[in-house]
């Protein structure tokens, strides 16, 4: 092959690269799970310094060299063989990581520092203006990241493209203006019929440790591997990948309702599984990596919702559950079961909302995010924007800030373009839902049975060990034959809901 001298050193700069962002989650890992609190100062010294030595590698001028050279000779945006989608991604990165000057990298990461303390303390106290002054920073420096990014319709294009490559603003719009009305219309239904049938609520206690032992069997029966994986606590729950043979998995506890954290653990056992069985032999490489964080969402959301609140996961696990909680669970037959944990109510607050109402708190911050972006909304005015956009889509008044703007970290870390991924793992899951059901033979019987490893394999194939080969858009196109859209999140979740109050 030609340049594979190049090819190669390339190569080993990665890998080096890769090593480093593994180094630095485990750091992270451990901030988050068991470093002492007095420990933060110097952690936070010792990530800004991993995360310097990544930059530099990233953007030497060797790099840049190895990698146009071989640019100029392989037609890296029409191939899809492992060199060229090693070179498209690697320029994609350096191209990314260069055009943003170091200034600019600088202030954005000492301002998120600055305004996580203040979005905390804002939150805490309900009082926007508190976080105002550096939020309006960290809208105008992403701002001008976007402008030093390029972009050809829309500024947000730019910053969604870090968290969804190639994914446009006018895309997402097209999906949301499909689901939002349909979603809406929905609801309305929906709670006529809860209003009917009254949805008993779970008693517990339940003891943490029968929930920790019930979780590991569940995480392990859907192919979460313990033996190159862990579950620890946090107090918000997260995946990580330190390396092959190395993913780790976090919940929290609730003694009261032992579903929040089986439902945190099949969400992050999902990113877990996707990321365990990434091919190991490409790892370094981005043949080795996942494609995004909507594909990496759709992996939680497959197994957390159409999964692990269907009937047919619970003919399953109810009785198993029963037998950890024989009096608790006692009176609770499976079809009111599954009417709780499938309960729809439009509530303030996002990480709490149910599978339907979800969409809805994502469609709003794509609006307001869209508009700072652009210019056409201003930091001081989002309280009002909120408020009065969250009223159209819940027809609910926001009492205060810390249940409205202020309840997600994103902003504080200048993470604009990050919430769309939520709604497109939504909406992949969905589609990659549909299409395993039409080829597994009797999917929803092994699932009855407790078997899910057919469904693991067709995943493993379709998904996992294509590493980045595919963009999202066209990752989807192949396994399922259609273009990304919302019509299949819709008909999924007017399905069930028709099977849960017939
Ligand atoms: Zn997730």
């Amino acid at each position: 092959m030609k340049h594979q001298k190049e090819f190669e050193t390339l190569k080993e700069i990665f890998k080096k690269i890769t090593d480093l962002r593994g180094i630095r989650r485990l750091l992270s890992w451990d901030q988050e799970t068991y470093m002492p609190k007095t420990g933060q100062e110097n952690r936070a010294a010792q990530v800004s310094l991993i995360s310097s030595l990544i930059h530099e590698l990233l953007t030497s001028e060797e790099t840049g060299r190895l990698i146009n050279a071989i640019c100029e000779e392989v037609d890296i945006e029409n191939s899809e063989d492992d060199l060229s989608v090693c070179i498209k991604h690697w320029k994609r990165e350096y191209d990314r990581a260069t055009k943003i000057p170091n200034t600019l990298v600088k202030e954005l990461a000492y301002k998120s520092a600055l305004a996580h303390e203040t979005w905390i303390k804002a939150k805490k106290s309900k009082d926007f203006s508190i976080f105002l002054p550096d939020l309006s920073s960290l809208v105008k420096l992403s701002i001008e990241k976007a402008k030093c990014l390029g972009f050809e319709d829309h500024p947000y294009d730019a910053l969604l493209d870090e968290f969804e490559p190639e994914v446009k603003t006018k895309e997402i719009e097209g999906l949301f203006k499909e689901l939002v009305p349909e979603t809406q219309q929905l609801i309305e239904t929906l709670l006529t019929k809860q209003k009917a049938n009254k949805a008993t609520s779970l008693k517990g206690p339940f003891p943490i440790k029968k929930q920790k032992h019930l979780a590991t069997i569940m995480a392990n029966a859907i192919g979460y591997d313990l033996e190159s994986g862990r579950i620890d606590t946090v107090v918000h729950p997260f995946s990580t990948k330190i390396g092959p043979g190395d993913c780790r998995i976090t919940t929290r506890w609730n003694e009261k309702d032992f579903t929040e954290a089986i439902f945190s653990i099949l969400h992050e056992a999902g990113h877990g599984i996707y990321s365990q069985n990434l091919p190991a032999e490409h790892y370094g490489t981005p043949l080795g990596e996942s494609v995004s964080l909507g594909i990496h969402e759709s992996q939680s959301r497959l197994w957390e919702n159409f999964i692990g609140r269907s009937r047919a996961f619970w003919i399953y696990f109810l009785p198993i559950a029963k037998g950890f909680f024989p009096v608790e669970l006692k009176k609770i037959a499976l079809e009111e079961f599954l009417q709780a944990i499938n309960k729809v109510t439009p509530s303030f607050i996002r990480v709490e909302a149910d599978e339907v109402t979800y969409n809805l708190h994502i469609f709003l911050r794509f609006e307001i995010e869209k508009d700072l972006i652009a210019g056409n909304l201003l930091p001081q005015d989002i309280p009002d924007a909120w408020n009065s956009l969250f009223e159209k889509l819940f027809g609910l008044k926001v009492p205060d800030d810390s249940l409205g703007c202020l309840q997600d970290v994103h902003w504080s870390g200048a993470s604009f373009g990050y919430f769309p991924t939520y709604t497109l793992g939504n909406i992949y899951a969905a589609m990659l839902f549909k299409s395993a059901q039409k080829e597994i033979i009797d999917l929803p019987i092994l699932i009855e049975l407790g078997l899910f490893k057919e469904l693991f394999l067709w995943l493993k194939e379709k998904i996992y060990t294509q590493g980045k080969r595919y963009n999202s858009s066209r990752l989807i196109q192949k396994i399922t034959g259609q273009e990304p859209q919302s019509k299949y999140l819709i008909d999924y979740l007017k399905e069930k809901y028709e099977n849960l109050y017939y």
